[in-house]
C-alpha cells in the first residue's frame, strides 16, 4: 500500500517519550489507519503540541465499571466486629442488583469518561453482570456486556470485554441470591455466550498482530500494516474465571481450554483474600497458584488479579508459565487486601500490570507509584523496586510506568502500550507547566510524571488517531456526568 503524504497525521509536542526516555524535537506520525509510522524528526504539516510532552496512553487491565455507584458510599464502620473486604462485598452487590441496562451504561460511561481524562486509552473490563435482577436471562444474554462495550465507544476508548464466568458462590457454600445476576451455572451457556459476543462484536477475539506476541496466530487477525487493523479493534473480547472460589475446577478447565485455542487472554482474580486462599487448600490441598499450575492452566495468555498472599514458590510457577499479573494497588489500600509482592515478582521476571479496579480512584499512575511506595512502607526502605545497576534516574519510573502501559496492552492484548512505528497511534499528552510537574528537565521528567504528576495536566487524549479528550476536556463531558449524577439520586433516593 502506498500511502500519500495527505493521509498522514503528525504530531509535534516538546518532547516524546520513546525508547525509555524523553526526546526533543521528535514529532509522531501516523496513518489513517491509526497506526504510528514513524517518531522522527520531520514534522510538516504538524499538529503543534506547544508545551506539552506526548506518552504511550495508559492501559488499565482491570475495571469493573459498574462499581463507580458505590464510590464514597462504603467509607464508615458498618460491622460490630470489624469491616473488611466480605462487608463491602455485601454492599456493592447490593447496587448490582439494582442496575437496569441503561444505568449500566450510564455508570460505565462515567468511568470511562474518567479514565479519559487521566490519560487511559484502553481498557479490560471484567464484566460479571449478565441476567436481569431476578437472575432471568435478558433475551440478549450479553445485553449487558453489550451496554458496557457501547459506553467505551461512546467515550472513545479501546475495551477488551473479559466476560466472567460465575458458577457458584463458593465451595460448599450456600448460593447468595445476591449473586444471581453473575451465574451462569454450566461452562456450555458460558462459552456459547462468549462466542455469540466475540461475533456481535465483529470479532470473535483479540486484535494484536504484535510479532512474536501469544496472541498473534489469532484467527481472523488482520494482517500486518492492513488499513483498518487497528480502528476495527476497538472492543474484543477475553475469557474471565471470576475466582477458583466461583468456577470449580472441571469448569475452569473447559473454559481456559477454549481459550487456548482460541489465542484469547485469560483473566482471573487469584489470592486477593487469605479465606479464598485456604478454601482453595481445603477443597483441592492446594493453594489457588498451585492449582492452576498443577492443572496446566497458567500461560503467558493467563493474567492472575491481585496476587497478593502468594508463596516464593508460586511465585516462580507463574514465572515459569510466563503468566502475568495485574496488581490494583488503590483497590487494594481501599479494602484492606494487602500489599502485592511486586519485588518478589520483578525479580522472577513476571510482568506486572495495573488497574483501577473498584474505582475507588481513577488515576493509574497512582496505582503505579503505590506498587512502589506500599513496599517502602512496609520495608522502611527507598527505592525497593530500583536498581543500582540502574542506568540513569528515571530507571525506577520507567519500570512502573511500563506497568501502566507496555504490561498492560500484552495483558489485555490491546494494540498500545508504545510509541514505535507499526503501533496503535493511542497516546496522552501533559502540560509541562502543570504546578505538578513544572521544572522537570527531560531526564527527571518521567520520574515528576509518575511520582507526581496531578490528573489536571493530563491534556489531550488520543485513542486510534483520534482525539477524544482535548485541552483537558472531552466532548460530551456535560452530559455524562449529568447522565451519571440523575442515575445516583435515582440510586440512593437523594
Ligand atoms: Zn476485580
Amino acid at each position: 500500500m502506498n500511502l500519500s503524504s495527505s493521509n498522514l497525521t503528525t504530531w509535534l509536542p516538546d518532547l516524546v517519550y520513546t525508547n525509555g526516555r524523553f526526546h526533543s524535537k521528535l514529532a509522531l506520525v501516523c496513518d489513517d489507519a491509526a497506526q504510528i509510522v514513524r517518531v522522527d524528526s520531520q514534522a510538516e504539516n504538524a499538529i503543534p503540541l506547544n508545551g506539552r510532552a506526548l506518552l504511550p496512553g495508559l492501559i488499565n487491565a482491570h475495571s469493573h465499571a459498574f462499581q463507580r455507584v458505590i464510590r464514597g458510599r462504603t467509607e464508615y464502620r458498618t460491622a460490630n466486629n470489624k469491616d473488611s473486604f466480605w462487608t463491602w462485598r455485601e454492599m456493592m452487590y447490593s447496587a448490582a442488583a439494582r442496575l437496569t441496562p441503561e444505568d449500566v451504561y450510564d455508570a460505565s460511561r462515567m468511568a470511562f469518561l474518567e479514565m479519559a481524562l487521566s490519560g487511559i486509552t484502553a481498557v479490560g473490563e471484567f464484566h460479571y453482570l449478565h441476567h436481569a435482577p431476578d437472575g432471568s436471562a435478558y433475551d440478549d444474554p450479553n445485553l449487558l456486556a453489550k451496554e458496557v462495550v457501547r459506553a467505551a465507544r461512546d467515550v472513545g476508548l479501546r475495551i477488551a470485554l473479559l466476560r466472567v464466568a460465575y458458577a457458584r458462590s463458593g465451595y460448599e457454600t450456600e448460593a447468595n441470591p445476591q449473586q444471581l445476576r453473575f451465574i451462569e451455572k454450566d461452562p456450555e451457556a458460558y462459552l456459547k455466550n462468549v462466542e455469540q459476543l466475540g461475533s456481535d462484536l465483529g470479532r470473535g477475539s483479540s486484535p494484536t498482530i504484535r510479532e512474536g506476541s501469544p496472541f498473534s496466530q489469532i484467527d481472523g487477525a488482520l494482517p500486518h500494516g492492513r488499513a483498518s487493523a487497528w480502528d476495527s479493534a476497538m472492543a474484543w473480547t477475553g475469557i474471565a474465571p471470576h475466582s477458583v472460589r466461583a468456577v470449580p475446577l472441571n469448569y475452569l478447565k473447559e473454559i481456559v481450554n477454549v481459550a487456548k485455542q482460541r489465542q484469547l487472554p485469560v483473566h482471573m482474580h487469584v489470592a486477593e483474600q487469605p479465606a479464598e486462599v485456604s478454601a482453595c487448600i481445603e477443597e483441592y490441598g492446594r493453594s489457588p497458584v498451585a492449582l492452576l499450575e498443577t492443572e496446566g492452566l497458567l500461560s503467558e495468555r493467563f493474567t492472575g488479579v491481585h496476587l497478593i498472599h502468594v508463596s516464593p514458590k508460586a511465585v516462580r510457577m507463574l514465572a515459569d508459565a510466563r503468566a502475568m499479573v495485574c496488581a490494583c494497588p488503590t483497590t487494594e489500600r481501599n479494602l484492606g487486601d494487602g500489599i502485592v509482592p511486586v519485588d518478589g515478582f520483578f525479580k522472577q521476571g513476571v510482568r506486572v500490570a495495573l488497574g483501577t479496579d473498584s474505582h475507588v480512584q481513577i488515576d493509574l499512575l497512582e496505582d503505579a507509584r503505590e506498587l512502589e511506595y506500599h513496599l517502602r512502607l512496609q520495608k522502611m526502605e527507598r527505592a525497593v523496586l530500583g536498581s543500582v545497576n540502574d542506568e540513569g534516574q528515571s530507571a525506577l519510573a520507567a519500570r512502573l510506568f511500563n506497568c501502566a502501559t507496555v504490561s498492560g496492552a500484552e495483558s489485555i492484548n490491546a494494540p498500545g502500550g508504545s510509541l514505535e512505528p507499526g503501533r496503535a497511534a493511542d497516546f496522552f499528552t501533559v502540560d509541562l507547566n502543570d504546578p505538578s510537574i513544572a521544572g522537570a528537565s527531560p531526564d527527571d521528567l518521567l520520574s515528576s510524571i509518575v511520582f507526581s504528576l496531578s490528573k489536571t495536566a493530563v491534556r489531550d487524549v488520543v485513542v486510534g488517531g483520534k482525539r477524544i479528550v482535548e485541552d483537558g476536556r472531552h466532548a460530551q463531558q456535560e452530559e455524562i456526568v449529568e447522565r451519571f449524577k440523575a442515575l445516583q439520586k435515582k440510586l440512593w433516593n437523594e
